[in-house]
Parts: structure tokens; C-alpha cells; sequence
């Protein structure tokens, strides 16, 4: 079911994610290709045609509270699929910027958790390197145990690497999260 619950400041966010994503709302006819496709609609409270319909209807702030801006796993087969070339995916990222950015940010459980470890091995390592960021992770979680029946399959087959990722430009990635942390303490 949809609920607009904010209505009050006009356009809603229409317009703020039109300017950031580059896609006009107004072409979805709703013909949901977006929500049969995505593997994580059945999971998520909304699914990515209601959000698009949301957003045509006018609604605000109350959006960005979305368990689909958090779970959405930037798989873009929404855009793949959306017979009129919408770019669904990028609604949903502008969707997740604006709730940065409006401090409206609701990520739930361990998904900041997990996003700090990536962004972490990523930092370090240039690239992104699963053994450290499955560490950190779980050394987090305090839960060091769990999943570790899976690890030696994932290994045999080739799917996890034990040393950290070689190549990569370890030197400009890192000026890149420095340029960023700056950005933000120079923003604050
Ligand atoms: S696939 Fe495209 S047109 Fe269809 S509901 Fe999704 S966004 Fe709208
Ligand atoms: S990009 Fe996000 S919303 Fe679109 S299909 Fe993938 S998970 Fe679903």
C-alpha cells in the first residue's frame, strides 16, 4: 500500500532527485517491470515502481525513511529493465544521498557497521579485500563464528583470496578519501 504522509512542502522531493539523478519521474506509467526484477523488492516494505509512484504523487521527507534506500543493492536491473529508460537506480542513490544529507540516514543493524568495514579495507588496501573487511566486520558483530562453515568452500573455489589484493592505486585512492573527509569537515 502507499502512504503519502507529507504533502506540505509542494513538489515533495521530485524535484531534488530529478536534479540529481537526471531522470524525469513523470514517464514511469507504473507497469512495475522495475519491481519484478530486483532482487531485494520481496525483502524491502517498498518496492522500487512504488517509490517511483511516491515520488510522482508529491511525497516529502517521509521517503527517505525507505527500508529500500538502505537495501537496494545498486544491481541497476531496475534501469535494465524499465521499458521507458528510466534510471531507476539512480533514483534510489539520489534517494540515499538526500537522506545523507538531510540527516534522515535510518540504516538498520549492522549495515553501517559493514559499509565502515568495506570503505576501511578499501581505503587501505586501494582495492577491496574481503578476508579484511569479513574481519572487521565480525569483530564488530562480536558474532566471529557465524558463517565460518562457508569459508573453506569459498576459498577452494576461488571466491575469497587470503592476501590482501596486489595492484591497484593504493596512493590516489587514499587522496581521494582524504579529499572527501575534508570536504565534509570543511561542509560541517
Ligand atoms: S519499469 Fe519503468 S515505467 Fe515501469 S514502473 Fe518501473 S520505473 Fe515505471
Ligand atoms: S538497483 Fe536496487 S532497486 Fe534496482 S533492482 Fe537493483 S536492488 Fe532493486
Amino acid at each position: 500500500m502507499i502512504t503519502i504522509k507529507n504533502k506540505k512542502n509542494g513538489q515533495g522531493l521530485k524535484r531534488a532527485v530529478e536534479e540529481l539523478s537526471g531522470v524525469d519521474i513523470s514517464v514511469c506509467f507504473q507497469c512495475k517491470k522495475c519491481s519484478s526484477g530486483c532482487p531485494v523488492a520481496r525483502l524491502t516494505r517498498s518496492r522500487p515502481s512504488e517509490i517511483m509512484r511516491q515520488l510522482h504523487l508529491g511525497a516529502g521527507n517521509e521517503l527517505l525513511e525507505s527500508d529500500l534506500v538502505w537495501m537496494c543493492a545498486s544491481c541497476e536491473t531496475c534501469s535494465a529493465r524499465c521499458p521507458m529508460g528510466i534510471d531507476v537506480a539512480a533514483v534510489i542513490d539520489a534517494l540515499r544521498k538526500l537522506a545523507l544529507a538531510r540527516g534522515a540516514s535510518k540504516q538498520k543493524g549492522n549495515v553501517p557497521l559493514f559499509n565502515r568495514a568495506f570503505l576501511k579495507t578499501v581505503e587501505t588496501f586501494g582495492r577491496s579485500y574481503e578476508i579484511g573487511m569479513i574481519a572487521a566486520y565480525k569483530l564488530g558483530t562480536g558474532k566471529l563464528m557465524n558463517d565460518t562453515e562457508k569459508f573453506p568452500a569459498m576459498l577452494k573455489k576461488g571466491k575469497i583470496a587470503l592476501l590482501p589484493p596486489r595492484g591497484g592505486d593504493r596512493k590516489t585512492v587514499r587522496r581521494i578519501f582524504k579529499t572527501v573527509k575534508q570536504n565534509k569537515e570543511a561542509k560541517a
